[in-house]
């Protein structure tokens, strides 16, 4: 009875419920496939992955690499489609189950499929919701069909009645004898089709990826630096490291699961101090698993132009303006500044991202979905449900009924009343 781990975006061993299933079974391996189609151009004209995630994404795979070792578990990492690697792998390993944890868009629908097909029927293959913070078995809903359209109503009815998994511990060691000898690589940015760089040293996010960094910077905000107990306060900020938690890569890699960072934060609400910023950051991690929900229940509509209100509106797609606002030179000083940042680091800040996708789509009214593409590239943190369902939502397309614009002048003069980031950009 061997199993086999495919990792996708649960690069961690302590709360991976697909990691502790497997260790179930006698032996027990661990692969990631780098996909070739992960590394090309989209049809909206960007490389579908830039260097900053696939940096950050390397450096989850080393770190993953070692931990499943100290483990007695090996992990084999291939540049090439999953569908074509994992049933090799199977027959050669006499594998009879695959977990994997569950995801639904649809590309990720296509490989899974793929793989399907490219399995014997003696093969289990096991998915398993893992990413969430309320497990989808312990929502207030019997239907995805009753997931209320506005978030507040869902925080409240999952405030009430839902309850957070503790977390699972990290598995035991494995005899020795379950480690291969088979060596693998992980690819070079230069293998991917990618530039190495150095980093910018303005960067708000100088940190690397994996499940023990991740884990560095909770204990830095939460005990180390106590930034937790002023969060709200100051999550607004949009210069340096500490002004919000930064979880958002590892969150997005799944090199911290969000349960994780929940036990911490009542653990720090014990014993340290419970008030509005604490509950803040509860309170945002409810918003991420609120458009995983809308995207569970929407499935490819959040790509699409209409949205989930299906909603015609007339969107430009001529002239300039995509380079303009890629690179900074549009008539809004805040919204160059924010754009630069991002091109140069590969990380914005919220109230950042805010600004510049209401900007491409409000004001410049440009198909929302090239700006929402152009963040999927670079962003090092993206995350396909939070970046398309917080785009779907600026553009009016969205949960948010309002369609509000924003006043890109004002929001420069509370955020940035020195204009102390925007000299830092421009
Ligand atoms: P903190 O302020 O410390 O928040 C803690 C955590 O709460 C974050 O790590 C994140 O997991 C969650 N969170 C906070 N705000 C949001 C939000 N608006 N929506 C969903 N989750 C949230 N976040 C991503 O993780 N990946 C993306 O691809 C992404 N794309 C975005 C695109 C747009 C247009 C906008 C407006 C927001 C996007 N966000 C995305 C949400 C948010 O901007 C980032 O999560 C946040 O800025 C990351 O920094 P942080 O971890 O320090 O956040």
């Amino acid at each position: 009875m061997n199993s086999l781990v495919w990792f996708k975006n649960d690069l961690r061993i302590a709360d991976n419920l697909s990691l502790s299933k497997a260790c179930e079974h006698t032996n027990t391996i661990g692969v990631y496939c780098f996909d070739p189609r992960q590394f090309t151009h989209t049809t909206f004209g960007f490389k579908k992955t830039e260097r900053y995630r696939a940096k950050f994404l390397r450096e989850s795979i080393k770190v993953l690499a070692e931990a499943l070792r100290s483990k007695n578990i090996s992990l084999l990492v291939y540049f090439a489609k999953p569908e074509e690697v994992i049933p090799h792998l199977t027959a050669f390993h006499k594998i009879d189950s695959i977990y994997v944890h569950s995801e639904w868009t649809s590309e990720e629908l296509a490989v899974n499929n793929a793989l399907k097909n490219a399995l014997p029927s003696s093969v289990a293959l096991i998915e398993s919701h893992d990413n969430f913070l309320f497990h989808p078995q312990d929502l207030p809903f019997s239907t995805l069909e009753e997931l209320p359209k506005v978030f507040t109503a869902f925080r409240k009815k999952c405030e009430k009645y839902s309850k957070v998994r503790i977390p699972l511990a990290a598995p035991v060691p494995k005899p020795k004898s379950n480690l291969l000898d088979q060596k693998t690589k992980i690819p070079s940015l230069k293998e991917l089709g990618l530039d190495e760089f150095e980093q910018d040293p303005r960067t708000a996010f100088p940190f690397q990826g994996g499940e023990a960094m991740g884990l560095a910077r909770l204990n830095n905000y939460f005990w180390e630096t106590k930034g937790i107990a002023q969060y709200k306060k100051t999550r607004n900020g949009l210069i340096g490291a500490a002004y919000s938690s930064k979880f958002s890569a590892w969150l997005a890699n799944g090199c911290l699961s969000p349960r994780t960072i929940y036990a911490s934060l009542k653990e720090f609400e014990t014993e340290v101090i419970k008030n509005q910023d604490t509950y803040w950051l509860y309170f945002e991690l409810i918003w991420r698993d609120f458009f995983r929900y809308v995207s569970l229940k929407h499935g490819n509509s959040i790509f699409k132009l209409g949205g989930i209100l299906e909603r015609n509106y007339d969107w430009g797609r001529e002239g300039d303006h995509l380079e303009k606002w890629i690179n900074g030179n549009t008539p809004k000083r805040f919204v160059n500044a924010n754009m630069k940042e991002l091109k140069h680091t590969g990380f914005m800040s919220n109230r950042g991202r805010q600004n510049v996708a209401s900007f491409w789509a409000k004001e410049q009214k440009q198909d929302w979905r090239f700006g929402a593409a152009y963040f999927e590239s670079m962003l090092i943190d993206y995350d396909v449900h939070s970046n398309w369902c917080n785009w779907m939502y600026l553009s009016g397309v969205g949960n948010d009924h309002r369609d509000r614009k924003f006043n890109i002048e004002r929001q420069a003069e509370i955020y940035d009343p020195e204009g102390e980031y925007q000299k830092q950009w421009l």
